[in-house]
């Protein structure tokens, strides 16, 4: 698995940090994405791929 989040699309939501905090955190004076580990363990796919579903912004793509 590999991940990209789309920064220019980011809202800031916090959606994927609460899905996933292993694999996204927010910057602190925006509250923009970024990607902690961008090829994650297999434990943690399913997490990524929630975080995926409800970003509010559609910002995060997956690819196996
Ligand atoms: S859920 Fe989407 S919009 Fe919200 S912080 Fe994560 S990438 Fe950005």
């Amino acid at each position: 698995m590999r991940i990209h989040a789309d920064q220019e699309k980011c809202c800031g939501a916090g959606s994927c940090v609460l899905a996933a905090p292993d694999v996204f955190d927010q910057r602190d004076e925006d509250g923009i994405v970024v990607v902690l580990d961008a090829e994650p363990p297999a434990a943690l796919h399913d997490a990524v791929r929630e975080a995926a579903a409800i970003c509010p912004a559609a910002a995060i793509s997956v690819t196996d």
